[in-house]
C-alpha cells in the first residue's frame, strides 16, 4: 500500500531521513519505535505529502508522490492521521468535527455524514457526547474523537503519531483499545508509539528508526527477545 524507496528528507544541513525504505502491506501495522529525533514524525508526514522529499520516492497505492491539486487531495483523503495533539475544531460539536470533511470534501449529505458519524463515535465509544464540544471532553475521548473524525473519510491507511504521549495515564489504555479495535478490523496502519505493550501485541511488524535510518525491522516477538543491534538493545533497556 505503501512503498517508500530510499527516501532523503533534509531540513537545511540536517539529514532527517537518509535513503529510508519501508513497505507497509495492505492490512498491516507497523509500529515505528526510536529515539527522539530519529526521524519518526518526519518519515509519517511524509506519506501524507505534509513534508516534500529531496530524493527517492514515495509510492501510495502504486502512485508517485508527489501529486499535486485533485490527487493530492485524494491521497489526503485516503490517509487518515492522528497527532499527539488531539486537532479537533475547537467551536464545533463532536459530531460537527467528524461530519466536516465529509460533507465538505466528499460531498455526503447532512444526513448521510451524520448517521456514520454517529456510528463511528459509538464505535470509539463515545457515541453520547456527540453534541458536546472539544474543551468538555476528556483527554482521551477528544483523542478518541479525533480517530472518528479520520475513519470518517474512510482512509485506507491509518498514520499515528503518538497518539497517546500527551495523556493522563488511565486514558491511555482506551485509545490503545480502539486502535487495537482498528487494527483488528483489518485497517493498515502505520503507528509511531512509546507503548511497548501495544507494539507487542498489536503490530505485525515493528521497524526500529536512528539518525534517519531504519536500523532493524523484524516481526515484535523478535524484536522485543532477540533485537540484532546493539543500537536497539540499548534503546529496549531505556524504554524499559
Ligand atoms: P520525537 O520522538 O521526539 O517525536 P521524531 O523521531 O519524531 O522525534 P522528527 O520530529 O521526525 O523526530 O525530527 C527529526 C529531526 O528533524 C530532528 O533533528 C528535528 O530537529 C528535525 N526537524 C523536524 N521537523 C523540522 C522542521 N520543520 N524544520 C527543521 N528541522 C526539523
Ligand atoms: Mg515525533
Amino acid at each position: 500500500l505503501v512503498e517508500m524507496r530510499s527516501v532523503v528528507k533534509k531540513f537545511g544541513h540536517n539529514t532527517v531521513l537518509d535513503r529510508v525504505d519501508l513497505q507497509v502491506n495492505a492490512g498491516e501495522v507497523v509500529v515505528l519505535l526510536g529515539p527522539s529525533g530519529s526521524g519518526k514524525s518526519t518519515l509519517c508526514r511524509c506519506v501524507n505529502r505534509l513534508e516534500t522529499i529531496d530524493d527517492g520516492e514515495i509510492l501510495v497505492d502504486g502512485r508517485p508522490l508527489p501529486l499535486e491539486g485533485r490527487e493530492l487531495a485524494e491521497l489526503r483523503a485516503s490517509v487518515g492521521m492522528v497527532f499527539q495533539q488531539f486537532n479537533l475544531f475547537p467551536t464545533m460539536t463532536c459530531l460537527d468535527n467528524v461530519t466536516f470533511a465529509p460533507r465538505h470534501v466528499l460531498g455526503r449529505s447532512r444526513d448521510q455524514a451524520e448517521a456514520e458519524a454517529k456510528d463511528l463515535l459509538n464505535q470509539v465509544g463515545i457515541a453520547d457526547k456527540c453534541d458536546q464540544l472539544p474543551a468538555q471532553l476528556s483527554g482521551g475521548q477528544q483523542q478518541r474523537a479525533a480517530i472518528a473524525r479520520a475513519l470518517a473519510m474512510r482512509p485506507r491507511l491509518m498514520l499515528f503519531d503518538e497518539p497517546t504521549s500527551a495523556l493522563d495515564p488511565e486514558m491511555i489504555g482506551e485509545v490503545l483499545a480502539v486502535m487495537r479495535q482498528l487494527a483488528d478490523s483489518g485497517m493498515t496502519m502505520l503507528v509511531v508509539t512509546h507503548e511497548m505493550g501495544f507494539a507487542k501485541s498489536v503490530a505485525d511488524r515493528v521497524v526500529f528508526m536512528d539518525g534517519g535510518h531504519i536500523v532493524e525491522q523484524s516481526d515484535p516477538s523478535k524484536f522485543f527477545s532477540h533485537a540484532r543491534t546493539e543500537r536497539a538493545r540499548a534503546f529496549l533497556r531505556q524504554v524499559g
